[in-house]
């Protein structure tokens, strides 16, 4: 079994994502049936630079397959407390020759979290490549090629900037990291996700 549960990444507008459950255009994650509101996710905490607070995703249910998802907003990622940003800052920071512990005081994360994000990132980053990179061609197939930035992780960091280019391109505004989170599905730092998800 995947350690990785079906779920959805979805706009962090709520009014949206209510109309979008309730008018069934959100597709299920593991059938080709559509999403129905379901009730709530369990309540989490999720850290901004900003501050904490207390996020409670909505729950959707396949009108085919019966199946319930949580539809987590896009600033996050599964199973990290810290929103995609904070992360995705971090990641940047140390493509940038920053250390961990300047980077973890800079923007308020304990040490020992941003060295986790930073290993995982590496040991994922050519996995991390390769999606991105088929995302980017997938969203625009005139694009040229990646450009090879010198390490892994910095290739990797690039191929997600050029796939999130794409994706605004195409799909309109968004920030990268949270473009970053739904092109992931939001498994960017899993443990062990047997794939990426491909979701818009
Ligand atoms: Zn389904």
């Amino acid at each position: 079994m995947p350690e990785v549960a079906p779920m959805l990444i979805v706009c962090a507008e709520q009014a949206r994502v209510e109309a979008e459950l309730v008018g069934g255009r959100l597709g299920c994650p593991s059938c080709e049936g559509v999403l129905g509101p379901w009730g709530h996710a369990r309540e989490r905490v999720l850290r901004g630079l900003s501050g904490a607070r207390l996020l409670r995703p909505r729950r959707g249910r396949c009108r085919g397959c019966a199946g319930t998802h949580v539809l987590l907003p896009d600033l996050c990622l599964l199973r990290r407390q810290d929103e995609v940003g904070v992360i995705g800052a971090a990641l940047a920071a140390k493509v940038a020759g920053e250390g961990y512990r300047r980077i973890a005081s800079r923007l308020g994360v304990h040490a020992d979290t941003v060295r986790g994000w930073l290993r995982r990132f590496a040991e994922r980053a050519e996995l991390i490549r390769v999606h991105f990179t088929r995302c980017a061609v997938a969203l625009d197939p005139e694009i040229g090629p990646v450009v090879p930035a010198g390490s892994g992780i910095a290739d990797a960091l690039e191929a997600i900037a050029v796939a999130a280019r794409a994706w605004v391109l195409r799909f309109g505004s968004g920030d990268p990291w949270p473009v970053a989170s739904r092109l992931s599905g939001g498994v960017l730092l899993a443990t062990r996700a047997p794939a990426f998800t491909w979701a818009t």
